[in-house]
């Protein structure tokens, strides 16, 4: 059946790779329908003060996924822009899960000494929609000297265990769980008493834990040991980066936003809109391409999204790439690099 993606590209370099991606994903001939926002951009919000209008959420909601560019701009100041498009997707939608995968793809990627393709190959499960990000807290006794902000870092029984049981969902090895349970007590309490009854119902799969400060030091040091990562909000968002730069940089990485009980899915590359190159022709186009990968898988694609990543991992060797992974090729040319690596398989 044909499935049916609502495309947003937004801003800066997001228009330009969103292009590269998209071609790329068309190349393999599947039955995908698109259907383009492009007019959900800052140009848009700087004009009308609308972020995302309840007519495009609308058309978002009726489609199968959203593959997404990037949003960000320099001349919009406030947070609300961002906030209104991203935001709104990830709570209205619920997607619960952010999946991001951190593999190496060529050893020339890694900034580790003798890191091999394949040492590095993990995935960050973060929760997405609790933590510290929740917007629970205030401020007491604003502009004093006692002045005193308080974030509230919320862990749900129903969120632990639904992140929890996706984690073990696409393990293949283990599972490591990831907290600081010694020292934030109260959320440390049911992720322990969570993670230990989803291990004793997959005793087939190796479930280790470790504090997040250990976490992060053996992602440097024995990075191979890691299959599947689950985390809370903030732990995911620094480990994904850490694990993102191990694996290639920032322009390689992708992600996905998913509700793994719909099935609704948004697909984005985990760098913004990196103003300081945009309109230059110049950015990576990997990130978002092996983000679209993840809409194939997620659809049942399979074959077409490991090709898909085989044809990036063949320009790599090729070294036809950006700037930002030491090559001198545009977007576009980078492109197509993947196109005549995906046709000639
Ligand atoms: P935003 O506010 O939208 O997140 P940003 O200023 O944080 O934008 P990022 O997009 O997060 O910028 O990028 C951080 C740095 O990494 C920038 O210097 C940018 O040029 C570089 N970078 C990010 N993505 C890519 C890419 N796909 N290709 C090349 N360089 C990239
Ligand atoms: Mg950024």
């Amino acid at each position: 059946m044909t499935k049916t993606v609502t495309v947003i590209p937004g801003d800066g370099i997001g228009p330009e790779v969103t292009r590269e991606a998209l071609e790329t994903v068309d190349a393999l001939g599947l039955d995908l329908r698109f259907d383009l926002l492009d007019h959900v951009n800052a140009d848009t919000y700087l004009r009308t003060g609308v972020s995302l209008s309840d007519e495009d959420f609308g058309r978002v909601k009726a489609s199968d996924a959203v593959l997404f560019g990037a949003i960000g701009d320099p001349r919009v100041k406030t947070s609300d822009y961002g906030r209104g498009v991203l935001l709104r997707l990830r709570f209205e939608l619920d997607l619960f899960v952010n999946h991001r995968p951190a593999t190496l793809l060529h050893e020339d990627l890694s900034p580790l000494r003798d890191a091999r393709a394949g040492a590095i190959d993990c995935v960050i499960v973060r929760e997405n929609t609790e933590g510290l990000y929740a917007d629970i807290g205030g401020v007491l006794r604003e502009n004093t000297e006692h002045e005193t902000a308080v974030d509230a870092d919320v862990s749900t029984y129903m969120g632990v265990s639904r992140v929890m049981e996706y984690a073990y969902s696409i393990a293949r090895r283990g599972v490591c769980m990831v907290d600081k349970s010694n020292a934030v007590r109260h959320g440390g309490k049911i992720w322990q008493r969570v993670f230990k009854k989803a291990a004793s119902r997959n005793p087939i799969i190796r479930s280790t834990h470790l504090y997040v400060d250990t976490a992060a030091m053996k992602l440097i040091s024995d990075p191979s040991q890691f299959d599947v990562i689950v985390t809370n909000n903030s732990y995911g968002d620094i480990l994904s980066d850490l694990a993102a730069v191990l694996a290639g940089g920032l322009g390689n990485a992708g992600s996905a936003n998913i509700n793994p009980v719909t099935g609704f899915g948004l697909y984005e590359p985990v760098h913004g809109s990196a103003p300081d190159i945009a309109g230059r022709g110049i950015g990576n186009p990997f990130g978002a391409i092996l983000s679209y990968a993840l809409m194939l898988e997620n659809f049942g694609w399979t074959a077409e999204a490991s090709a898909l990543r085989r044809a990036v991992g063949t320009a790599i060797s090729e070294r036809r790439v950006t700037a930002d992974l030491g090559g001198s090729l545009g977007t576009k040319e980078v492109g197509e690099a993947v196109r005549s690596a995906l046709s000639a398989r």
